[in-house]
């Protein structure tokens, strides 16, 4: 079986990552399955790159081609400075509505985490990516968008808003908490995992993060009934899934305390953006850990770093976001043996202690190496 990948190898440090995540990911592939399985990669143009080839930051053909797609990754991109520019990863986000943003969050043996148990840690979370605050629908205060807002609240619906507020809007739907949730869950059947959270502050704002609550409740119930179990009706040891959920706040408190207790974490945006940082933070990995936004029909896996433009063309970078990206991307497909000869190998590199300079600075004895030579340790350990 050979699966196409499209990718955009990204701005900055992008390149160097993307030439060395490549044939540790192929080289996973072709250990766990000989030439029965294979990846095909096929680049897209974007970002700088592209803007030099073709005058464009993001051309139509690389949105249509993602469009029809089923696998795509990418490194970081700059967001070009200037007016009329829009962040190259919201465009594409919404555009091809990417409506899932997923994060794994898990501890590799000899990172410096700020926690005693970060072994602990073993969750992904599920972010909806297009609702809630961050649909941009804000108005300074004093502006005339705020004050006939706030105009209309007062004499429309005699809500009491301070004329000199800022405004914004959280629009929620079922249809958009919805379809999150069941990717959550789907996920969760799929990868055998004991449970999904639903993350939500709905005992304050009852009708958006309560709503999520709600919704989320539902498509549980209505659509994988035989599959799952509400916490309050669980039998203890039962095989099916348990959905519970929590209010965010308690939330941060039981990851730190309960981390066993979570696997897969449902929520909504802004919720999501705090949580998956806190996580990757609590296991020492921010610069490591991978993602993956999901529409219906593609799964665009990307970087989480930046462009870090102060040690592009070094050979200092870490790939390890890049590689843990190829290595959801074998798990996504199904992938599973040649996924954890990645995990695998990724642990024993960062065990022995030989990792590139932004780990190694908070390790100690450890024997820092360049981007390619991670790779090639890397590769020599699957
Ligand atoms: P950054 O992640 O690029 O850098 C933050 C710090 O982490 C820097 O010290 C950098 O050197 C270090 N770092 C990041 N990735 C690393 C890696 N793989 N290996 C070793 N060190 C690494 O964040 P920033 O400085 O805020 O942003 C720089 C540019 O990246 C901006 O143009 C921003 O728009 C863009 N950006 C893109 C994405 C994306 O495409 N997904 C995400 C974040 C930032």
């Amino acid at each position: 079986m050979r699966k196409t990948v499209l990718f955009i190898e990204g701005d900055g440090i992008g390149p160097e990552v993307m030439k060395v995540a490549q044939p540790v990911v192929n080289r996973a592939v072709e250990k766990a399955y000989g030439s029965e399985r294979s990846l095909e990669w096929k680049e897209l143009l974007a970002g700088e790159k592209a803007f030099r080839e073709t005058g464009e930051y993001l051309p139509q053909s690389t949105l249509d081609a993602l469009r029809g797609a089923e696998l795509a990754i990418k490194g970081p991109l700059t967001t070009p400075v200037g007016k009329g520019f829009r962040s190259l990863n919201v465009t594409m986000r919404q555009t091809l509505d990417l409506y899932a943003c997923i994060r794994p969050i898990r501890y590799f043996e000899g990172i410096v985490s700020p926690v005693k148990h970060p072994e602990k840690v073993d969750m992904i979370v599920f972010r909806e990516n297009t609702e809630d605050v961050y649909a941009g629908i804000e108005y300074a205060s004093g502006t005339p968008e705020a004050m006939r807002i706030i105009d209309f609240f007062r004499s429309e619906l005699g809500v009491n808003v301070d004329v000199t507020a800022g405004v914004g809007l959280k629009p929620m739907t079922p249809k958009g908490s919805k379809r999150l949730v069941r990717k959550a869950l789907e996920y969760a059947v799929a990868q055998g995992k004991s449970s999904v959270t639903l993350v939500h502050k709905g005992n304050i704002m009852k009708y958006t993060e309560g709503g999520f609550r709600e919704w989320g409740y539902e498509v549980a119930r209505d659509e994988f009934g035989d599959r799952t179990v509400t916490e309050k009706d669980a039998a203890p040891g039962t095989d099916r899934i348990v959905v519970k959920d929590r209010i965010a706040d308690a939330m941060f408190q039981e990851v730190l305390i309960r981390p066993e207790q979570y696997s897969v974490i449902a929520t909504t945006n802004l919720n999501g953006d705090y949580i998956s940082d806190a996580l990757a933070a609590q296991v020492g990995g921010l610069g490591l850990a991978p993602g993956v936004n999901m529409s219906d029909t593609l799964a665009f896996f990307e970087a989480t770093h930046g462009t870090a433009p102060t040690i592009a063309g070094q050979d200092k970078a870490n790939p390890g976001s890049l590689i843990l990206c190829g290595a959801m991307l074998l798990d996504h497909l199904g992938w599973h043996e040649a996924a954890a000869l990645i995990h695998n190998a990724m642990n024993r590199a960062i065990s022995a202690k030989s990792v590139t300079v932004d780990l190694a600075s908070q390790m100690e004895g450890a024997r820092t190496v360049g981007c390619r030579e991670f790779g090639d340790i890397l590769g020599s350990l699957l």
